[in-house]
Order: C-alpha cells, then structure tokens, then sequence
C-alpha cells in the first residue's frame, strides 16, 4: 500500500475483528479474515475489495467510536479501496482521479463535450434535419465516428480494467493459487445473485442503521440494466454486420427491447443510490470515495437518459442533437468507468474469486490462523490479544 499509516490503522483494525470475530456471519471479508493471522499489503487490498460496504459491522460493533478502539471497518476498508485503484491504475497520472472527484468530472465532462461538439460539425447542416429508415443515424453520424467512440474509448476502458486486475490479482495472491473451475462457477453465482447484498433477510443498514433491501435492488437494477444494455448493443452488431439491417430498429425489435429495459432500469438505480447515499449515514462512509461515487451515477444516468431521448425523438428534427449528446455521454461514461467507481467491478469479482477459490482448496499463502476464538473483553487496542 502507498500510505503507511493507511496501512497501520488497516492493520490495526483487521487484528482487532481477527480476535473478536462477532461479525463472522455477515460478510465475505470475516471468514477470508479468519484464515489469516498476519496481513500483507495484498491481504489488505483484497480483503478491502470483499467488503460491499454495508455497514453491518460498524452498527454491531461494541468497538467503534466513540470506544477507543475506534473500530470502522466501512470507513477503512473503502480508504484501502481508493488506494487500491490509485496505484493499479494506467496510466498513473490518471489514478489521481479516484480521490479528486472535481478533477474526474471535469475530465468526464470535458470528453463529453468534445464529442459532442466533434459529432455535432461532422453532421453540419444534417444534425437538424429530419432523417428516418435504414441507415437514418448514420446519415447524420457517420458510422466510422461511432466506431472511433466505441471502440476507441471503450477499448481503452476495457485496457484500463485488465491492467488493474492483473496488478491487483498479483498483489493480492502472494505466491501461486490454483483456481478450480468450481470456484469460479460459485463466484460468478455469487455476482449474478447480488449474494452478499441481501445481508440476511432483513437487508443491508443501509443507507441508514433499519436494515432494507432498497440497495440490493438498486445495484441489481443498475446490473441487469447494463447487462441488458450489453445484450442489445451485442445483437444490434448483429443485426447490422451478419444480417445486413442497418438502425434504427423497430419498437419491437431485440435491440430496442433490450436497451429500453436495460436504459429504464439504470436510471431508476441510478436514482435510487444517489437518494440513498443523500441519506446515508456518514461515521461509516469514506469522505474520498463519495465524490467519484456521485460522478459515477451521474455520468451512467444521463447516458441512459440521453439513450431514451434518442429514441424517443428519432423521428423528429431533435434526433441529431440528441444523437450527438448521447455520442457524447457515452465516451463521458467510457472515461469515467476507466478512471471512476466503476472499476470496483473488477477487484470485486476477483476477491470473490479468491475467496471462493480459497474456502474450496484451503491454500493460504501464509500461515493458516488457529480458529481459537478469544474473549472479546481481552483484545489491547492495537489489536493484540494476551495469551489465553
Ligand atoms: S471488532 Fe467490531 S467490527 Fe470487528 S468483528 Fe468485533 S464487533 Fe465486528
Ligand atoms: S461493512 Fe459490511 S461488507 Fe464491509 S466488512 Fe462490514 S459487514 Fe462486511
């Protein structure tokens, strides 16, 4: 880790939950704890990655403030986050950007503004014309702009994403770790069921101490929505490259009804987690990762916005502007998923994949902590439990 007293106060608060363990049951992060009685830099990060910031622990523990132990695994676990994607990120002057919210929306809102402003002089008089049937976008955009934006920025955003979790795998599985093909299946049934959002029955605390499911269905909605979103764009390309049917496509048409459902369901998620962060409790919540998280959801919520209006207004002389906008918000939101909270999708699947790789084979890179449980009650401050 870049910051030594970040990783000190990590540590710190690690050893402490290692020896209480009252919150074993609510996470994925107490039982890779258990297994570990030391922690390296990697261990840290990867443990910080397994935590969906939920805040069960923080409202449980007889040890946050104002005990002096000061024990605020949400708080802590998020700050690692934020150096984590710091010092993965490439190119590295960019990894600033995941703590300086201001910067990464001026860098997101000025590549939208470009694009939009570069799409808009390439249709010249055609942005405000009426143009309808096969073809009738790329009559004002020109299908070879659309590509430079797709595959361009998003190939760049895809770059971004597999050098960071490359870096972070590295980092984070200290000598070699087999993982079996079960361990996968099981982690990628943990992503697709949202598994550790649902905290239990009741939900999450969150955004406030009333445990509610209100997160995990947001988070879902904004999953499925860009699976969905995915799922369009995918059988768009197929339409057009092996079918020959140029867009836009009817109403009722696989590409229509996948991006429409998928574009109704981000915004409302995108809706829901920024009301519930408003309202969010703020003694578990990291004052660094707040800003990129609010940047994030706006630059995904007015991709989808715009994406409707397009289709909304694609018969009408407005189709051009909201074309080129929309063009625009895309290589905004191709940026801001490179540089942004986004990337927590990344280090999040492979910390599952670890985790379950881990519960499945028992390799540890380092010593195997004994299970003894100790009284709570005997814990020192700097996490140091006496001899029993
Ligand atoms: S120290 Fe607090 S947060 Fe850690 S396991 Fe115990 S009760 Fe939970
Ligand atoms: S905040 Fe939630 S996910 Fe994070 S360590 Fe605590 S209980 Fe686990």
């Amino acid at each position: 880790m870049r910051d030594p007293d970040l990783a000190r106060e990590a540590t710190r608060q690690l050893t402490i939950c290692n020896a209480c363990r009252y919150c074993e049951g609510y996470c994925a992060v107490f039982p890779a704890l258990e297994l570990r009685q030391t922690f390296t830099g990697g261990d840290i990060a990867y443990l910080a990655s397994l935590c969906h910031d939920c805040r069960a622990c923080y409202y449980a523990c007889m040890y946050a403030p104002p005990h002096p132990f000061a024990v605020n695994l949400p708080r802590t676990l998020a700050a690692v986050r934020t150096d984590t994607y710091r010092r993965h990120t490439w190119p590295a002057v960019l990894g600033q950007l995941h703590s300086r919210s201001t910067a990464a929306a001026v860098v997101a809102a000025g590549v939208a503004l470009l694009v939009t402003l570069w799409a808009a002089w390439l249709a010249g008089e055609r942005l405000f014309q009426v143009h309808t049937g096969p073809g009738a976008f790329y009559r004002v955009i020109p299908h070879w702009a659309m590509l430079v934006v797709g595959l361009g920025l998003g190939g760049y955003w895809m770059a971004v994403w597999a050098i960071a979790g490359v870096r972070f795998w590295r980092e984070s599985t200290t000598g070699a770790m087999r993982v079996q093909a079960r361990a996968l299946g099981l982690a990628a049934w943990d992503v697709l069921r949202l598994r550790w959002l649902g905290g239990g029955d009741a939900g999450c605390p969150y955004p406030t101490e009333r445990p509610s499911q209100s997160r995990r269905i947001s988070h879902g909605l904004v999953f499925y929505g860009f699976l969905a979103a995915f799922a369009s764009t995918t059988s768009a390309a197929i339409y057009q490259e092996l079918l020959g049917r140029l867009p836009p496509y009817p109403v009722v048409s696989l590409p229509v009804l996948l991006g429409s459902a998928g574009g109704v369901a981000m915004i409302a998620g995108c809706l829901g987690l920024w009301q519930q962060k408003r309202h969010s409790d703020q003694a578990p919540a990291a004052a660094e990762t707040l800003g990129s998280d609010y940047v994030f959801l706006i630059a995904l919520g007015m991709t989808n916005v715009t994406g409707m209006l397009t289709l909304f207004l694609r018969q009408t002389p407005l189709m051009g502007v909201t074309l080129a906008v929309h063009l625009g918000t895309v290589a905004g939101l191709y940026v801001t998923a490179a540089h942004g909270k986004f990337i927590h999708a990344v280090y999040r699947v492979l910390a599952l994949v670890r985790s379950r790789a881990e519960q499945r084979t028992g390799h540890l890179p380092l010593e195997v902590a004994p299970a003894a449980r100790h009284h709570a009650g005997a814990i020192d401050p700097d996490g140091s439990v006496p001899p029993q």
